[in-house]
């Protein structure tokens, strides 16, 4: 667990979902987008897994033409994420059972779409290992949401990316 920016791994996802995104007329959004960087205390490797499965979810059974927001809200000692479309939804009855392994809801598209129903089994285990929890409303034809909170990160980022040798010298 360390200092990461958050915003610029949902930007780097952004990019790299690029390709499927305009096969789907979808449109990437962070916001507020006055931030430069939402600094969270998180294991960078295992978020990038949880931001990619949330926004190519969001992407893959939201709507042709859709929007994908990723938001961010920072209080004083938590920032809370979250992944929304404007998607069909996810019927309530469901809403629970998503977040079992190999769970896919027949009605949604993703029948026809390829997957395996793992990724927010591995959403929750990673969110939990943190120490924090997966959080989804949705309604219908309007779209969802998934959020959660993490620590925010107080050492500057500048500090981090001094050379070795600064360090040391600093630190006789
Ligand atoms: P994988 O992530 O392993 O490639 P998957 O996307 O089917 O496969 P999950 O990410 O666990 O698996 O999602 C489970 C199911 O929840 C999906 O198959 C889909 O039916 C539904 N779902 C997930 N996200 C959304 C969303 N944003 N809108 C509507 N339905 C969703
Ligand atoms: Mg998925």
């Amino acid at each position: 667990i360390a200092p990461m920016d958050i915003r610029l791994l949902a930007l780097n996802i952004f990019s790299r979902l690029e390709n499927i995104a305009k096969d789907r007329d979808v449109t990437f959004k962070v916001k507020p987008d006055e931030l430069s960087g939402v600094w969270v205390m998180a294991d960078a490797d295992r978020m990038e897994q949880v931001m990619l499965n949330l926004i190519e979810n969001a992407v893959k059974y939201g709507n042709e033409g859709g929007k994908v927001i990723v938001h961010f809200s920072e209080g004083k000692k938590l920032v809370e994420v979250s992944v929304r479309d404007n998607g069909p939804g996810i019927p309530h009855e469901h809403l629970n059972r998503i977040f079992e392994r190999f769970y896919r809801i027949d009605k949604s598209r993703s029948k026809e779409i390829g997957g395996t129903g793992l990724g927010l089994a591995i959403v929750k285990h990673i969110l939990n290992a943190h120490d924090t929890k997966i959080a989804v409303m949705s309604k219908p034809d309007k779209g969802t949401t998934f959020s959660f909170k993490l620590e925010k990160a107080y050492i500057s980022p500048i500090s981090e990316n001094l050379p070795e040798t600064a360090v040391t010298q600093a630190n006789p």
